[in-house]
């Protein structure tokens, strides 16, 4: 079973359902006034592997995230002092929802592009208004909150357990140069639960404390406690995410139900580019679109992600890119050059027992690396071996390959059909080589080429693989 670091406890423990065979699990998802970068993606393949890997050894998981509509994007001011999201209305002369629209439609193109597949729900803020407003409620009734001109703030003083999480303790967040003063909050820490509109008329409700809008910390406390219940077992999110977001989620949670909610908080490092986080403000980002654009597969990217541990900062450099395609590629030459045709890819643990014993060892190597804590850079290189070793027999190599694919998410396995005209110009071509028509043939190649099928020349016969 998987064993995961949590870093409320800074121990990697083995994960436990709290009801067996099933996982409820809850990821931050993105804010939806700009397209994602990869930065974004990475830390949300993070939730898709530890999905995938809980699925592979048969639990039924519930992974819900996100989408941030309103709250954190209104709650970012930029330099100029608008509001991100009335600047991306400005900009783009569209409506607040058609531009939440517009960026939600692109993040779920772009998750999937690099195969994070869909979590079971997407829920949106400005949908949860409700429960974001009874949740708010519940802690103005149990003393976790207080209200000053029509804003609601988080007493953090009430919560005795209030930095738990990151380790930042009350008395070092003291106000200093970074930290201004304001004279409607009763400490300095305290944070917003709900925000009076003030001169604002859009993305504004209706409430019992005047009109206004939700923080963003509250949003992810309403939605993971409506949709995974009081006690769940993973949350996952960003380094970043540690503070102040989950601090104050678990402030808003426990405070709400009284007891600990997550069972285990999982986080991932970041994606740099240039030595610096990848980040819109930085203004180093790199989209899934410009990966296409530049003829680059995004699994290259997904690969990329592999070679570092996720609590370990990885670079984005152009190298690092092509070196991640040309792995890739390669693999799925492997794969395609062990020509064997359609067997079903039986998942653990079947698997074991239709495998011989040189097999069986790289399948345990591999789990055992992903189960340790998802050690991806090690499972990768016994892919790598696993692929090279001809002591192995080719059926058994392309059931473990097929089986850890749906780990790795990396289509590794190509569909075993050709469309009837593309296997029909493989024919003719394997007879013009037969005929001694060299230039014929490699005419073929290059019409195949085109359609983005390779061919590749083995002794067995001729094998291809899809670009
Ligand atoms: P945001 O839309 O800014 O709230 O970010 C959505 C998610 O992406 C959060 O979980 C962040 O922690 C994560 N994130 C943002 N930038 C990066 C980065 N450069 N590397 C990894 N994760 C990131
Ligand atoms: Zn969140």
């Amino acid at each position: 079973m998987l064993r995961l670091r949590n870093t409320l406890t800074k121990q990697v423990e083995e994960i436990t359902p709290l009801e067996p065979g099933h996982i409820g699990m809850y990821s931050c998802g993105p804010t939806v006034y700009r397209p994602l970068h990869v930065g974004n993606l990475r830390s949300f393949l993070l939730s898709d592997v530890i999905d995938r890997v809980l699925s592979y050894h048969g639990l039924d998981v519930r992974r819900v995230m996100n989408i941030t509509d309103v709250g954190h994007m209104t709650d970012e001011l930029t330099d100029e002092g608008r509001d991100r999201m009335l600047m991306a209305m400005e900009d783009e002369g569209l409506g607040t929802s058609e531009i939440a629209e517009k960026y939600t439609d692109i993040f779920y193109r772009d998750t999937d592009a690099v195969n994070i597949r869909r979590a079971a729900v997407y829920p949106k803020a400005t949908e949860h208004i409700e429960q974001i407003k009874e949740l708010i409620a519940k802690l103005l009734e149990r003393g976790h909150a207080y209200s000053s001109d029509g804003t609601i703030y988080y007493d953090v003083t009430s919560f005795a357990d209030y930095g738990k999480l990151s380790g930042q303790s009350l008395d070092a967040m003291q106000p200093g140069h970074r930290i201004e003063i304001d004279t409607r909050k009763r400490n300095h820490q305290d944070f917003t639960l709900w925000v009076a509109a003030g001169p604002r008329r859009e993305l504004v409700f209706d409430s019992p404390w005047g009109t206004g809008y939700p923080g963003w910390h509250i949003e992810c406390s309403a939605m993971s406690l409506h949709y995974l219940g009081e006690r769940f077992d993973i949350h996952t999110g960003g380094v970043d995410n540690r503070f102040p977001h989950h601090e104050d989620e678990i402030a808003q949670s426990e405070g709400a139900v009284g007891h600990r909610v997550v069972q285990t908080w999982s986080h991932g490092e970041h994606l740099l580019m240039a030595q610096l986080k990848m980040a819109k403000s930085a203004g180093n980002v790199v989209t899934v679109q410009s990966l296409i654009d530049a003829g680059v597969d995004p699994l290259a990217f997904r690969y990329l992600c592999f070679t570092g541990r996720y609590r370990r900062q990885v670079h984005f450099t152009q190298d690092a890119l092509d070196a991640a395609a040309t792995a890739l590629r390669r693999l799925r030459e492997q794969v395609a050059l062990l020509g064997v045709a359609g067997s079903a890819v039986s998942t653990d643990p079947d698997l074991r027992a239709d495998l011989r014993d040189g097999a069986v060892a790289y399948h345990d190597r591999f789990i055992g690396a992903i189960d340790d804590d998802l050690d991806l850079p090690a499972a990768v290189t016994v892919l790598h071996e696993t692929l090279a070793d001809d002591s192995i027999p080719p059926t058994d190599r392309r059931s473990l390959v097929g089986s850890w694919d749906e780990i790795l998410g990396l289509d590794l396995i190509g569909s075993d059909e050709l469309p009837p005209e593309l296997a029909q110009l493989v024919r003719r071509r394997d007879e013009a080589r037969a005929a001694r028509d060299f230039a014929g043939a490699d005419e073929i190649r290059d019409r195949l080429r085109a359609q983005g099928v390779e061919l590749l020349d083995s002794d067995k016969g001729t094998r291809w693989v899809r670009r």
